[in-house]
This record gives structure tokens, C-alpha cells and sequence, in this order.
């Protein structure tokens, strides 16, 4: 084979190394050719003056090109997923339980920052928040006003924090009776929703009948009937609970 035509494949096989990541199939068709043509050119070495041992060749330069394409991509997208745990939470810089420096290093095939003394290591893995879709008996939801940043003065569904030692729905239970003064029973999960440092757990609560009034953090509670929702509700993934819940609840 000349060099132009290794020249070539090797380019093409970085291109297509490049689609693998969006069509999964190229790189069993790649797998189909190689074998196909290994086993092809043991019983029929020449197809139309085409020698078929040089697509077998041919065939494992694209394989290398495209793993080392989907390698490239791969170790791009865990920088990426790095850097976004990095900037959604405080840099500790410090080990909390010896003092000494925290530096990089690649842990469970994932850049995490670990105790250069030892063996602690950061996994900042996301915090659990438990909200509640609260129907009022004389319809509408109970939305809050964010008294705290981020997103302050923005309407949203009663959420927080989950404590040591309560369950989600507790949690969800909690929070409404903190952030809207309502005391509520929760009746099943609606929707589950992953941001970079915090996984969300939508409950839907039963109908209540309680007026709800802005308790800490929040700087309003009210009910909003479902046609007349604020517009700038704080959080997509709020949004999205409360869509999900009326779909269901045929609202
Ligand atoms: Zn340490």
C-alpha cells in the first residue's frame, strides 16, 4: 500500500472515529469489515485486481484511528465533567482531616481531588433536594418567592435540602412547612431530575386547604391557579416537575 493511501484511511479513520461518538453502529461495521475481510482474503485473495488482504489492512487502521478519535473524546468529556464539578462547588484546596494539600488525580476513571498525605478523597458527589407540587383544594399549586441566592425573587416550588436521618419524602415535608407554612402528605414522587451537584426529587402532595404564608428563605407563598403560573419560575427542572404532575393529574 503506499503511504498516501495509509495517509488517507488513517484521516478518514479519525472522521469516522468522530461519528462513533454519535452512531455507535459505525463501530461494528468497522468490526464486521475487519473480520469480514481477515477471514475473506485467507480464501479469495484478490477481488477485482483489489487485493483483500489490504482491506484487512486497511480495515485495522480505521479501527486505530477511530479508538484513538473515541479515547480523545472520551478523556475531553471527563475534563469537561471535571471542570463543571469544580465551578458548582467550593475548591477545597486543604484535606479536612489532616491539612495537607489536596491535588488531582484520576480515581474511578474520574479526575477527583485527593490527599496528597491520606486517603481522603473529595468525591463531591451531588447533594440530595426533596420538593413538593402542592395542589390547593381550590386548585392552583403553592409556589414561593426565593428570599436567597441563587435566583432570589424568583418563584419556585417549596425545595431544599435533604437532613441526615429523614427520608425524601420527610425531607419534601419538611421544606414546604419550612418555606410555605403548610403542612403536607405526601403522595408519590412525580419526577427525578440530575444537575451537576445536586440530584432533584419531585413528590406531588395530597390537596390541602391550608393558606400558605412566606416562612424563612422565602419572601411570598401563595397559591397560583395552573393557567395563571409566573413566568419566571427559578428553575427549569421546576418547570418541568409541575408539567409532569398535571400531565398526570389530567390538570
Ligand atoms: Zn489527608
Amino acid at each position: 500500500m503506499s503511504g498516501l493511501v495509509l495517509l488517507v484511511s488513517f484521516v478518514g479513520a479519525l472522521a469516522s472515529g468522530f461519528m462513533l461518538q454519535r452512531y455507535e453502529k459505525i463501530g461494528w461495521l468497522a468490526l464486521i469489515v475487519m473480520f469480514g475481510s481477515a477471514i475473506t482474503s485467507l480464501f479469495v485473495p484478490e477481488i477485482h485486481g483489489v487485493k483483500t488482504f489490504d482491506i484487512f489492512a486497511l480495515s485495522l487502521v480505521f479501527g486505530f484511528g477511530m479508538s484513538l478519535a473515541d479515547k480523545r473524546a472520551k478523556s475531553k468529556k471527563a475534563k469537561a465533567d471535571f471542570e463543571a464539578l469544580k465551578t458548582s462547588r467550593p475548591q477545597y484546596k486543604h484535606c479536612p482531616h489532616c491539612r495537607s494539600p489536596l491535588v488531582e488525580r484520576e480515581i474511578d476513571e474520574k479526575k477527583r481531588l485527593a490527599c496528597t498525605h491520606c486517603q481522603f478523597v473529595y468525591w463531591n458527589n451531588p447533594l440530595p433536594v426533596a420538593a413538593a407540587v402542592i395542589p390547593h383544594v381550590n386548585g392552583g399549586i403553592v409556589l414561593v418567592k426565593r428570599g436567597v441566592e441563587p435566583k432570589k425573587g424568583m418563584w419556585c416550588l417549596p425545595a431544599g435540602f435533604m437532613e441526615v436521618g429523614e427520608t425524601p419524602e420527610q425531607g419534601a415535608a419538611r421544606e414546604s412547612g419550612e418555606e410555605a407554612n403548610v403542612k403536607i402528605e405526601v403522595e408519590r414522587l412525580v419526577h427525578t431530575y440530575a444537575a451537576p451537584a445536586q440530584v432533584l426529587l419531585f413528590f406531588a402532595a395530597k390537596p390541602i386547604d391550608q393558606t400558605p404564608s412566606p416562612g424563612s428563605d422565602a419572601l411570598e407563598a401563595r397559591v397560583f391557579p395552573l393557567d395563571q403560573l409566573p413566568t419566571d419560575i427559578a428553575f427549569s427542572s421546576h418547570v418541568d416537575a409541575i408539567n409532569i404532575w398535571r400531565k398526570q393529574a389530567g390538570l
